[in-house]
This record gives structure tokens, sequence and C-alpha cells, in this order.
């Protein structure tokens, strides 16, 4: 894969594919971890004379046309601004993505000078799965710029207009967040140092079962997946231990016949699960699930927590954290790992009450010696706000759902267009 700092860059206009889809609670931003990653690229391109457009997509537009989806946003105003102020210097914001307020924009930047596109995702045609529909929009989009550069991570498992196509379409190369990431997701998948160890949590288990299948080491259909190579594609390695937690704990408490009360459980996913505990059986993998609970009666950060000794959780009542059993469980666990990654938090973090469990996990990660990857967009915020040390973990990757794909031996399509011809 070509590398940014490989491009020529000076006095030429880059289209920098970023990944800022922040956390919102109405117009301000609650963590902005990805703007800060992605800041490295864009002060290089800029140090080498560059004029950096910068496109991104923020939450889920809705709406059948253009105008609609403008209209109800989100728009990437409170981002240009927040990057404007982490950069030093004005971030101006076009009023559409790649019409006319964008290209006047783009053709007027000065080298060192930054501006945003709008919101991608206003566009219907960046997540089309037709291919002519998002060529046309990356058509649009690359007559915007002289080169492109790719440092979006976490959307890099998308085969979207921004990300697949556009880069297609013009000279192209990798970020240094991209770089980055994929160096590390590569340690975890080439023989890591063992005991390895993987903590699951989050709140639902289909999101996760094809990684958990590659994580114990046989998967459905059994077999060694052929190396898919390009775009990622590597096979995750076996995990020695895996430690589940957070909602997807239940479906995997109700497999082995608990009683999981009003918990979040995918009762569907329950022949997959008990697939899941029968391969890691035969592949050696432990399987450490929680011992016991933080209930409440309902879903609410007011709601009062109560400790429920063993794996059954009564009617009436809803898991919403491991208990210190499972905290001590877990710790134990982890002492001896020489890697770790971890996705997904161990409990309803979001309500004070029910943050202990990932303060534990997050503690006891951050004494383990060697590579501890941490991974997923609520897993990263929630240990960000912990105000751990700033090495507590060796990486926190910025993609959740590109970080599990590239784990499942899944080609990403954004990786695979950054190498593309280079
Ligand atoms: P990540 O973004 O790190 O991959 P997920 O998106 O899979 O994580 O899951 C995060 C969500 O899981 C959090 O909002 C958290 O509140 C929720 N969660 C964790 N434990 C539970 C639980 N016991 N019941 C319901 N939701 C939970
Ligand atoms: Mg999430």
């Amino acid at each position: 894969m070509k590398r940014a700092e490989d491009l020529d860059v000076a006095g030429r206009t880059v289209l920098v594919r970023s990944d800022f889809n922040v956390p919102l609670d109405g117009t301000t931003i609650t963590d902005d971890g990805r703007i800060r990653a992605g800041l490295p690229t864009i002060g290089e391109l800029l140090a080498r004379d560059a004029s950096v457009l910068v496109c991104a997509h923020l939450g889920r537009p809705k709406g059948d046309g253009y105008a609609a989806r403008a209209a109800g946003g989100p728009s990437l105003r409170p981002v240009a601004d927040r990057l404007a102020e982490l950069l030093g210097r004005p971030v101006t914001l076009a009023s559409d993505v790649a019409g006319e307020s964008a290209r006047v924009i783009a053709s007027t930047l000065a080298p060192g000078e930054v501006a945003m596109c709008e919101n991608v995702r206003f566009e219907a045609a960046e997540t089309s799965k037709d291919d002519a529909v998002r060529g046309e929009l990356a058509g649009r989009l690359a007559a915007l710029a002289d080169v492109y550069v790719g440092d979006g991570f976490g959307a890099m498992h998308r085969k979207h207009a921004s990300v697949y196509d556009a880069p297609l379409l013009m000279p192209h190369a990798a970020g240094q967040l991209v770089l980055a990431e994929v160096a590390v997701l590569r340690q975890l998948t080439t023989s890591p140092a063992r005991p390895y160890v993987v903590v699951l949590g989050g709140a639902k288990v289909s999101d996760k079962l094809a990684v958990i299948g590659n994580f114990v080491g046989l998967g459905r259909g059994g077999g060694v997946r052929a190396s898919l190579g390009r775009g990622g594609g590597v096979r995750a390695s076996t995990a020695d231990r895996l430690l589940i937690a957070g909602g997807m704990a239940y479906t995997f408490l109700a497999a082995q016949g608990h009683r999981v009360g009003d918990s979040i459980l995918q009762a569907d996913q329950i022949p997959q699960v008990t697939e899941a505990l029968a391969d890691a059986d035969k592949a050696g993998v432990e399987v450490v699930l929680p011992v016991d609970h933080v209930v409440a009666d309902r879903f609410a950060a007011d709601a009062e927590p109560e400790v429920v000794h063993g794996p059954d959780i009564p009617d009436g009542r809803m898991g919403l954290d491991i208990g210190p059993a499972t905290r001590d469980l877990f710790a134990r666990k982890l002492a001896d790992a020489r890697t770790v990654f971890w996705n997904g938090p161990p409990g309803v973090f979001e309500f004070p009450a029910f943050a202990a469990g990932t303060l534990a996990v997050a503690e006891a990660i951050s004494h383990v010696t060697g590579l501890t990857v941490v991974g997923g967009g609520d897993s990263a915020a929630a240990v960000r706000h912990l105000n751990l040390p700033a090495d507590a973990f060796t990486h926190i990757s910025t993609g959740g759902g590109a970080s599990l794909e590239y784990l499942e031996g899944r080609e990403l399509p954004g990786l695979r267009a950054l190498e593309a011809g280079s």
C-alpha cells in the first residue's frame, strides 16, 4: 500500500477521506477521539503545502432525496468547528457534498488551507449497491481534487463511493491512521504472543458471531479458511481464552440453560452460540462467562443497582453489568495474558451505577505486559472517559466493524481500493 508521505502533494488539492463519525449529544461532540486520530495525516499534508479537502460521514441521514437528507442532518458543522480548534486554523465547510459549493471552495483553496465537504451520506449514492450510482458520485468527488488519501479506517469495511470508488479514479495512498491500524491488526493475526485473551462485550451477540467463530478456531463449516491476502483478509489467530460479558453474555448463559430474566437476549441466536461453544471446546479455547451480575428492574441511569450472586437472573430483573465476582475472575484470567484484544463494553457503562465492570476490565488490561488493543467505537469512548494513563493500552482502535471484519478474515473494500495499482 502506498503511503501518503510518498505522494507528491505540494501545491495540489488532496481529498482526505477521514472517519469523523463521532458520538453527538444534539450538536455537542461527546468524544472527539476520531477527529484527534485524523490530525497527524491532515497536519502532515498541510506541512507539505497541500490544500486539504476532507470528506467524511456522520450518523445516518434519512430521506429519499438529497434535499430531505440534508434538511434532516446531521450536518458536519460541529466536526468542522472541532477540527478547526484542534488544527488551530480555519476549516471552511461546504454547504453540499460534491456540488456547486464544494466545487467553488475546492478550486479556491490555497496551499495550507483546509475545507470539508458536507456529510457525504446526504448523497444516497454514497451507500448504493449499484456500482454506476456510486460511480457517478465518486466522479464528482474525484473532480474536486488531484489526489486521494484514505485515512478513515473505521469506514474501510464499507464499499461506499467515497471509500471504495473515488480512490480508484485518482492517484491514491493510505494515511497514517490507516497504516497504524493495519499494523496493529496484523500483529493480532500473525502469531500473537500467548496467552492471547479476547474480551468481548457490547449489546448484541449477532454483531460478533463471525469474529467469535474465528477466535474459537473452527467456525461454522469448519476448516481453516484460506488467507485472502489483499485488503486485509488474514484469518484471526485462535484465542487461548475468550471472556464474554455485556449484553451478549445473556445469550450464552441462556444457551447453557441459565435463566436471564428480562436481560437483553437474542433467542434466535442460541443455536449459533451453542455451536460456537462446542467449537471452542473442541479447539481447547477456554470460554469464561459471568458468574454474577449487577441487575436492575429497568434500563435507566437512575435504576437501583442490585447484585445477583450466581449466573441466573430472576424474572423482573435485567443484567446491566458484570458483578464483583466476575470482575475478579476476569482480572485473574487477564493477569498472565501477553496479547489482549477487547471489543465491546462488559456493561452499560453510560450509566455510572453500571460502569464498574467496564472500569475493572480496562484496569486489568492496563496491567498486562504485551500487546493490548481496544476496538469498537463505544469501548474506545468508554476507556477515554476513564482517565487511565495514556500508555494504559498499546492501541485504541478507531474502527469497530472494520477491525472486527479484518479479524474475521474478510477483505476490506477500502483497503483493497488503496492497494489497487500501488
Ligand atoms: P463497540 O461500539 O465497542 O463495538 P457495541 O456497539 O457492540 O460496542 O456495544 C456497546 C453497547 O453495549 C453500549 O451502549 C452498552 O451500553 C451496551 N451494553 C453493554 N452491556 C449491556 C447489557 N448488559 N445490556 C444492554 N446493553 C449493554
Ligand atoms: Mg458501538
